[in-house]
């Protein structure tokens, strides 16, 4: 199965200039054939790298809007990033759940509306506010967060095109945590009961493909500990991923 190293640079950097020294730094790593390197910068400076960066990496975007075109002031379309360049959109992301009301609903009207675009959704579970405390019941907020996102989605949708979920405990992100990321038992745990739940309803042959990613505080000191033995397959990285050499340690310590 490929391998995935998102890279989610949030609301960062302050401007294009810098943007593309980040994009200069990317530019150096030494990519591997069955990495897939998927980067979602700020939307605004989408055009100026995807141009800048010679077809090396794949691109995506941090979250996206329902409806294609029309009166919604303030939102951007899965349409128009995907005739921006980008294959990805991140949809639920749990600051966004958290800081800006994203309900299961929303999430379950942006998914559809990246498969229907035939984009691929990065799904975020386990995120928002009810998950924020650590005592929190992690599988039960996974379970029903990954229910309503695809909510009568046709089975056929998701075993013919591609679909990636992400574990993203929001108490582990490095902005919460000070870089603390979540323990790899923990990380287990959670990620093979999504395989679970996915096998179980889409069939093994169909859940097995589905990449099962973790976010929370992934940097080049730490990836390692989320060995392969967690059957992850890949990571979604903020904070780290606005450094290109510790995120060009990353992808070297992902083999
Ligand atoms: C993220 O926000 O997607 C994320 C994983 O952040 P960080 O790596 O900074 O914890």
């Amino acid at each position: 199965m490929k391998k995935y190293l998102v890279a989610n640079w949030k609301m960062n950097p302050v401007d294009l200039q810098e943007a593309e020294n980040i994009l200069s730094g990317y530019l150096e790593i030494n990519l591997q054939s069955d990495i897939e390197l998927v980067v979602c910068p700020p939307r605004i400076f989408l055009r100026n790298l995807i141009e800048k960066s010679g077809g090396k990496f794949f691109w995506g975007t941090q979250n996206c809007f329902w409806e294609d075109i029309g009166a919604y002031t303030g939102e951007v379309s899965v349409l128009q990033v995907k005739k921006l360049g980008a294959k990805y959109v991140i949809v639920g992301h749990s600051e966004r759940r958290e800081f800006l009301g994203e309900t299961d609903e929303m999430v379950n009207k942006k998914i559809k509306a990246v498969f229907l675009q035939k984009l691929v959704p990065i799904l975020c579970i386990g995120g928002g506010k009810e998950a924020k405390n650590k005592k929190a019941d992690a599988l039960k907020i996974v379970k029903g967060q990954l229910f309503s996102a695809l909510h009568s989605l046709p089975a056929r949708t998701i075993k013919n095109q591609e679909f990636l979920v992400t574990y993203e405990p929001p108490w582990a992100l490095s902005t919460v945590s000070g870089n603390q990321s979540a323990p790899a038992k923990k990380v287990a745990e959670v990620s093979y009961f999504i395989f679970k739940l996915l096998t179980k309803t889409y069939g093994h042959q169909v859940g097995k493909q589905i990449p099962i990613l973790y976010g929370g505080s992934v940097n080049a000191e730490n990836i390692q500990k989320f060995s392969k033995k967690l059957n992850l397959a890949g990571f979604l990285v903020g904070g780290a991923s606005l450094n290109p050499k510790e995120f060009a340690k990353m992808v070297d310590l992902m083999e």
